[in-house]
């Protein structure tokens, strides 16, 4: 079968869809269940660190870009590894892909980056983790977005991380995924859209509005530090889930400094710290949603976040129907709840 990796527009909604065939010849595809049990550790290909591996961070959080003449004492002390997707959704190209016309439709080629961020204890999720670790986790996600930020097709990154078997993870090994792509996609557009708007009508950032509202109401609160504020959305379109938000004003994630992003990395292990010990290790994903990286366009009025989403329900008729999701669990009472179990 061709590789077959394409952007297809829908021309009523215009929203995307990557049709990625490829990726269905990965051999997890075929024996999902038995490598995302916790028993398959011997095996594990994510357990050592691999010679494709081209950003390694060590434990103290040092980065090191491997040469032959180093790779053995990483292999004693990586942390953490980047690598390229064996099974990539989209493909590298020099050339940036151009939309065209397939009759009455619109596409364009998968053109991008997909990569996979590796940390070496084969059970340690983030929520296991230590403050430090997980800060070397969102450490690693900056320095490959600045990285692919200045790649010339690239207009959105998305970073995001499948925990459990039902939240997708095809590998059971703890890892993130990056995806570089040559649109911005239909959700952060949305989002984007929206943002500007209010920006437009009251000349302030609706997401500074809503975490000042947050701190004054304190009815969704789940964890705070200095810098960052974790709370269940007041229109939490699952139940239990929790967005991670930088107190101050903040359009681009991969501006964060160093002292911001230890305490965005305390903020993601309190909060999934949280979900591990109260839903029982639940499945989960989260992704950061930042500001799109296309050139020459202004993003001033938006507000980078993390959302992280338990994996309680599934999508039935009316969901999928309506796109109206079903949350079984009110925010203020799933916020109560994370808020009182301690970490
Ligand atoms: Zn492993
Ligand atoms: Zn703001």
């Amino acid at each position: 079968m061709k590789n077959l990796s394409e952007l297809r527009q829908d021309i009523i909604t215009g929203e995307w869809v990557l049709i990625a065939t490829g990726r269905a010849m990965r051999p997890q595809f075929f024996r999902k269940k038995s490598v995302t049990t916790e028993a398959s550790r011997k095996g594990c290909s994510f357990e050592a660190l691999l010679p494709e591996a081209f950003l390694v961070f060590d434990k103290k959080g040092e980065i090191y870009h491997p040469t032959p003449k180093i790779i053995n004492e990483l292999k004693k002390n990586w942390f953490l590894q980047t690598v390229p997707n064996k099974y990539p959704a989209i493909r590298e190209s020099a050339i940036c892909p151009v939309p065209e016309k397939r009759g009455l439709y619109e596409m364009m080629e998968g053109v991008g980056f997909h990569e996979v961020v590796i940390t070496r204890d084969h059970k340690k999720s983030i929520g296991l983790m230590n403050s430090g670790e997980a800060t070397i986790v969102l450490r690693a996600y900056r320095a490959r977005f600045e990285a692919l930020k200045d790649e010339e097709c690239v207009e959105y990154i998305s970073v995001f991380h499948n925990h459990g078997s039902e939240a997708g993870a095809s590998v059971f090994h703890p890892h993130s995924q990056i995806i570089a792509i040559p649109v911005i996609p239909q959700d952060v557009s949305r989002s984007i859209a929206g943002s500007l708007n209010y920006f437009e009508r009251h000349k302030k950032c609706v997401h500074c509005e809503i975490i000042h509202f947050e701190i004054e109401e304190r009815a969704r609160i789940v964890y705070e530090n200095e810098k960052f504020i974790a709370f269940c959305p007041y229109v939490s379109r699952t139940a239990f889930e929790v967005r991670i938000f930088p107190k101050i004003h903040t359009p681009e994630f991969e501006s964060s400094q160093d002292d911001d992003l230890a305490l965005a990395g305390d903020a993601l292990r309190a909060v999934l710290r949280k979900l591990y010990k109260g839903l029982r290790n639940p499945p989960y994903n989260f992704f950061i949603h930042t500001a799109p990286t296309s050139d020459g366009m202004y993003y001033g009025h938006y507000h980078w976040h993390i959302e992280i989403i338990p994996k309680t329900a599934v999508w039935a008729g009316f969901e999928i129907g309506t796109g109206i999701e079903i949350s079984t669990v009110a925010p203020e009472e799933a916020a109560k709840f994370l808020r009182k179990i301690k970490i």
